[in-house]
């Protein structure tokens, strides 16, 4: 039980909390829309001026144009700022997103989801951007507010990056973070992400690592045109057949990776490292409620985990020129193009791997006798993060969960990627750590998505006593 002033104040003042959550959601600031930009930068504008009644130095940092929706648009800005300046505290660097995914009555959900919808029975806080990631956002400005409302010190200096990007690829962020490394952000000494999720719905979780991506396409041609199999059928090396040899070759249903290189490259598995994934506080059953059905690989959680968290992963996703259609046509596509992406993980590199999967299917494919042409290509490719959880980052993060929650945080790594996670970690060289605020079945992105108001008031403790705990952490490192 967490009995500090500040901590008694949110919640007596639950009302104004739940009040300014509804003020922001109810801003539609979908960032992926020609057509709702305004209501993003009015967004923008809205929680400067928060920050600014706490007292925050708070630039609104233009980004550039983009081309949406066959418009030239000015990209949202970023907020970027600093709420106190001791030299003898540390400074903690913390980020969110003001924008959100595009959401509409008509995909399926039960109330308006830019309409603020609080369940009182089920104690749930319905809307877009609910949980992603407005709540975490309104979960600082609560926290400070708290503080400065109790007379509360805050023991370290703050800076602040949000931006408005987020949900389509945060265009624009990577290049002001690398500048404000040796600007704004000069003097961060930790950096804390509220922008992911707990596992499941009970226990808070504390995200230490993400895999990386590399993304393929494999071209195989031969015809000037497709073809009939009746009358080519047997006459001609077929793109498809090809492909589909190649793609035989990748990864076997049991997940192994079968390009060389990629698997030797994946530290061993110590018995400390397994114990974490066993004390994960989720069960196979969660696994299996979430994919709706019976099918994982394993079914030893710790194995099911780490197969998302600890280890890379190679899955086909598609083929175009591939007929698709209903019924049978006969054709032989002159032309198609396969896609299959790779998840990595440390010490596994995209441009290595890029290197690996080339030679391996030009290997390969020679081996085919083919008269078609093939071209392999990476399409994008993301570096994998992880960091330690033994740094007083984590540490201050971790008391202050089980001060609120009287629960050990499960430790986690997420099976995608957040690729600012990264930048924060090369840019400014330190420790980067994900605080997640809502749960697993908060559905961001999806329908309905909700933040249950337990997390949204003991999630706002959580980052207040996560910074009062950092001088300890930090002097006892
Ligand atoms: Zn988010």
């Amino acid at each position: 039980m967490l009995d500090a002033p500040f901590a008694k104040w949110i919640d007596e003042h639950q009302d104004e909390l739940i009040a300014r959550l509804k003020e922001a959601v109810e801003i539609p600031s979908v960032s992926g829309d020609a057509s709702y930009r305004p209501h993003v930068v009015r967004m923008g504008e809205w929680l400067k001026a928060e920050l600014e009644k706490l007292g925050a130095e708070i630039r609104s940092v233009p980004l550039g144009k983009q081309v949406l929706d066959g418009q030239e648009l000015d990209l949202p800005p970023a907020l970027v700022g600093s709420l106190g300046n001791d030299p003898k505290k540390k400074t903690v660097l913390v980020y969110g997103h003001y924008d959100v995914q595009p959401a509409a009555l008509s995909d399926g959900w039960k109330h308006e989801p830019f309409q603020f919808t609080h369940d009182k029975e089920t104690g749930r806080l319905y809307g877009r951007g609910s949980t992603d990631d407005k709540g975490p956002i309104m979960g600082w400005i609560n926290a400070i507010q708290a503080f400065q409302e109790t007379k509360t010190e805050i023991p370290v200096n703050l800076r602040f990056c949000f931006e408005g990007m987020e949900e389509s690829g945060s265009e624009g962020l990577e290049e002001l973070v690398i500048k404000e490394a040796k600007g704004e952000f000069a003097d961060v000494d930790a950096v804390c992400i509220s922008d992911n999720y707990w596992l499941g719905t009970t226990t808070p979780c504390l995200t230490y690592g993400l895999r990386g991506l590399s993304y393929f396409s494999v071209s195989i041609s031969g015809p000037a045109a497709d073809l009939h199999s009746g009358v080519f059928g047997n006459v001609v090396h077929e793109p498809m057949t090809d492909l589909f040899d190649l793609f035989s070759k990748l990864v076997t249903p049991q997940g192994k990776i079968l390009v060389p290189g990629i698997n030797e490259k994946v530290a061993p598995l110590t018995d400390e490292e397994r114990k974490l994934y066993e004390d994960i506080d989720v069960t196979l059953g969660d696994f299996e409620q979430a994919i709706g059905a019976k099918v994982t690989i394993s079914e030893d959680k710790a194995e099911v985990l780490m197969g998302r968290m600890r280890y890379p992963s190679l899955s086909i996703h598609g083929v175009e020129g591939a007929f698709s259609g209903q019924g049978g046509k006969t054709v032989i596509p002159a032309a198609v193009k396969g896609k299959f992406s790779i998840r990595l993980v440390p010490d596994l590199d995209p441009d290595e791997v890029n290197e690996l999967v080339q030679k391996y299917l030009k290997d390969e494919f020679a081996k085919l006798g083919s008269k078609n042409t093939l071209k392999v290509e990476m399409l994008s490719g993301g570096k994998p993060w992880v960091a330690s959880i033994d740094h007083w980052n984590f540490r201050a993060a971790k008391d202050a969960i089980e001060t609120v929650y009287g629960k050990t945080p499960s430790y986690t790594r997420e099976g995608g990627s957040i690729p600012i996670t990264l930048t924060f970690a090369e840019a400014l060289g330190k420790n980067v750590m994900l605080l997640p605020m809502g749960r697993g079945d908060d559905g961001a992105h999806s329908t309905n998505e909700k933040l249950d108001l337990s997390n949204y008031i003991e999630g706002t403790k959580t980052l207040g006593q996560y910074l009062l705990n950092v001088p300890a952490a930090a002097a006892s490192a």
